[in-house]
Formats: C-alpha cells, structure tokens, sequence
C-alpha cells in the first residue's frame, strides 16, 4: 500500500572512494577540492553520471546542499547538482553503508561469513548486527541488475551460456530458481513460484530486457541446458536464433539409468564406453557431427548386443530425443559442452539459502536478495589457496572491478547514479 502512494524517485547516489576518512573530512571544509577529487575519482572509473534524460550538459556538476546524517553519527554527506538538467547526486564515502546505520567493516565481514556458508544468525553475531539487516542489506545491493552491474565491469553480453533451474523450497512451497551462467558469472537468478514455461519464460525475459536495453543488437548464438522442457522451451521463445544445446556430461550419467535388469560390471562398462564415445566425437571437429550419428546406431546395437533387446530400445528412443541438442554442442566449437560452472553456482548459491531463514519468508523480497547473492557470488575474490586466488568470478571472465577491495566494489557498482 505504501509503496503506491510513495513518490519514486531516480536513485543517483554514488560511492566514492576517499581512501582515508581523514582524506572525506578535511575536503568536506574545501567545495573546490572537494569536486576535483570527485571528478578525478570519475574519470579514473570511466564511468558516466545519469544525468536527466534531455540532459546534454557535459558534466557540468557543481556543489549543491549538503545535509547531516544524524543516524550516522553525524556524518555529513554532500549532495552534488548537475547545473544543466538539475540532476542531483548523493556523494557517499567509501565508509558508509547507501541508507544504513551499519558500518562498511561491519558489513564486510558479515557478508563475507555468509558467502563462506555461515548461517545468516550466526554471521549477524559477528558483527552484533540483526540478521534481518544482513538480509535487508543483501536485498538493497540486489536493487541493481546482473547485468547493469557486469557490463559496468566491462564484460561483453554473453553470446553462449548456460541456463538451468534450481529447484528450492520457500517454506513448504515448491520455488524455482532459473539461471544463467556464462563461465565463473551469474547474468541471471531469478525466482518463479510454477515451473511452467510461462513462469520461467517471463522470468529469462528479465534478463534478456536487460541486456537489449544495454545493447539493443543483443543476439545469443548458443545455449547449453540440461533439458528441462520448460527450460527449453522458454529458451527458444525467448531466443530463437540460438542453437539449443544438451549437456553431455549429463548425457554420460544418464545412460546407466536406460539400462534395467542387468549386471552391475556390464552397465559400468557400457557407461564408460558411451563416454569415450562423445569424447572422441568432439575431438573429430568438422567430422563429429557425421561420425555422431554412425556412431550412436552402432552403440545402440551394441546395447541390444550385451544388455537385451528391450534395453537396446530403450537406449535408441533416448537417442532419438537428445541427440539433435548433441548435435548442437558438437557442431560449434564455441558451445560450452557441460554445465558443471552452472552446477557449481547453484550448489554454492543453496547453502546461503539453506542457511537463511529470512529467504523462507513468504512476504520476503526473494528477488531482490537473490540479486545480492549472485552479485557476491560474482565480486568476492576466490580464497587464497584456489587455483584463481584473489580474482573474482568477474575477473576471471575478463571482467574490470573499480579498485582492489571487493566490498567498496560491490558499493560502487551497485551505486544507483551511475549511467
Ligand atoms: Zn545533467
């Protein structure tokens, strides 16, 4: 009901970095210096200001009001307008949290404890916060997009990716999470109450919005999923230029399940033969799609051979069904070939929402929080001793983050007043 009557006002706040606290206070007394470090800080980013849309004034920017946060003990922050369409930019240092009385060191090793998979009560303990302004806080880095935030690292739209749902529970209720992921980086965690085409159609679309509107010739070439009809399905709605893709390794753990009332050395065996099978295939190139199909007719006679005509059959149809989505990732050498990246996101994802009581709360913003946790699944460095040591997923990818400390990114990049 509130929010109807509330005015919606354009979010332009952005995070600077001061370095020091020391540095924000004594330019707090200098509007001169004070500007210049902005700007300076700007221009390093790259990074544009949302100026008002009729806007052409080029940066003009000049020291506007300021006002004193009284929940912040008394921290001043500057307002700063844009002379020409008016635009006016909150200016939040580097040490305070966008609208909230926690602390930024507070809040860094809060989320970073729950990033490691620390229950959302005891990473409040931590920092003798209340968990629900740990879920609050997650909600509000959620406010800005995967994709907002990721091609402000500089990453290209992805051209091929993976998409699947995680199935999850909100309190007794069956949820579902469709995602996208395109190498170590979320572009999409959505959440659908039906598993329906319809609901995971309008939930992928968010994504693919977002990406047209920052780039409006926008085209995906290729897609692995695991063959979830509804996933497939809304993925061909919503795509229908890419080439649709299944996952072989799913493909290999499969196949022992087609394989019924026979001995247990004799399925192993035929497992490990299909897995030879698509391997070789993929390493024939310009030839694998051919040799796929022979080969495919030749290991279903196989089956007929070893485990019964009945199996045999059963293997054919099963080839009948998936091996076009095969195809698919054999015949473009750029189609990712198994969505285990995609797995280990979800599974990494799942135990933040096990542990998260705040999730299960059926008035809960379930978006909006899982557009937190994708964005620090996305922007918290790999631990010292990972094989990607102190990169994050964004740079992993090729991505640029603003400075070297991963919560001050996660402040800037969610930052509302950039363009
Ligand atoms: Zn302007």
């Amino acid at each position: 009901m509130r929010n109807t009557a509330r005015q919606t006002r354009e979010n332009r706040t952005i995070t600077v970095d001061f370095q020091h606290e020391a540095t924000y206070f004594q330019l707090l007394d200098d509007g001169k210096a004070f500007l210049e470090f902005v700007f300076a800080f700007l221009l390093a980013l790259g990074f544009q200001l949302k100026h008002k849309a009729t806007c052409s004034g080029g940066g003009c920017l000049t020291r506007h009001s300021h006002y004193v946060r009284v929940r912040l003990c008394g921290v001043t922050i500057w307002r700063i307008q844009c002379t020409t369409c008016k635009a006016v930019f909150t200016v939040l240092p580097h040490f305070v949290l966008r609208y909230r009385q926690m602390r930024s060191d507070v809040a860094r090793n809060a989320l970073l404890a729950m990033h490691g998979g620390l229950s959302l009560e005891l990473c409040a303990v931590i920092g003798h916060i209340s968990p629900m302004a740990l879920y609050r806080l997650v909600c509000a880095l959620g406010q800005q997009s995967l994709v907002r935030v990721l091609t402000r690292c500089g990453l290209p739209l992805p051209v091929y990716f993976l998409a699947d749902e995680k199935h999850s529970r909100c309190l007794t209720a069956k949820v579902y999470l469709p995602t996208i992921v395109c190498g170590r980086v979320l572009w999409h965690l959505g959440y659908t109450e039906a598993a329906s085409t319809a609901a995971f159609t309008q939930s992928y679309r968010e994504f693919q919005q977002a990406a047209l509107q920052q780039e409006p010739s926008y085209r995906v070439r290729g897609i692995l999923t695991d063959g979830f009809a509804s996933t497939t399905s809304s993925m061909r709605t919503l795509f229908p230029e890419a080439r649709l893709g299944n996952c072989l390794r799913h493909a290999i753990n499969k196949l022992p399940a087609k394989l019924v009332a026979i001995a247990s050395p004799v399925r192993k065996a035929l497992r490990s033969q299909f897995h030879t099978l698509l391997y070789r295939a993929r390493q024939r190139k310009a030839l694998r799609v051919f040799a796929l199909g022979q080969r495919l007719r030749h290991f279903a006679d196989h089956v007929a051979h070893t485990a019964g005509t009945v199996n045999g059959e059963r293997v054919r149809r099963w080839f009948q069904e998936k091996k076009a989505g095969w195809y698919a990732v054999l015949t473009d050498p750029q189609m990712p070939v198994t969505s285990t990246l995609l797995d280990q996101a979800h599974n990494a994802i799942e135990r933040k929402l096990f542990a998260m009581q705040g999730f299960h709360h059926p008035r809960g913003s379930q978006q909006a929080f899982l557009t937190g946790l994708a964005h620090l699944y996305n922007l918290i460095p790999y631990q010292r001793r990972a094989l990607q040591a102190g990169q994050c997923g964004v740079e992993v990818e090729g991505g640029k983050v603003p400075t070297r400390d991963w919560l001050l990114n996660l402040q800037i990049l969610t930052s509302g007043g950039f363009r």
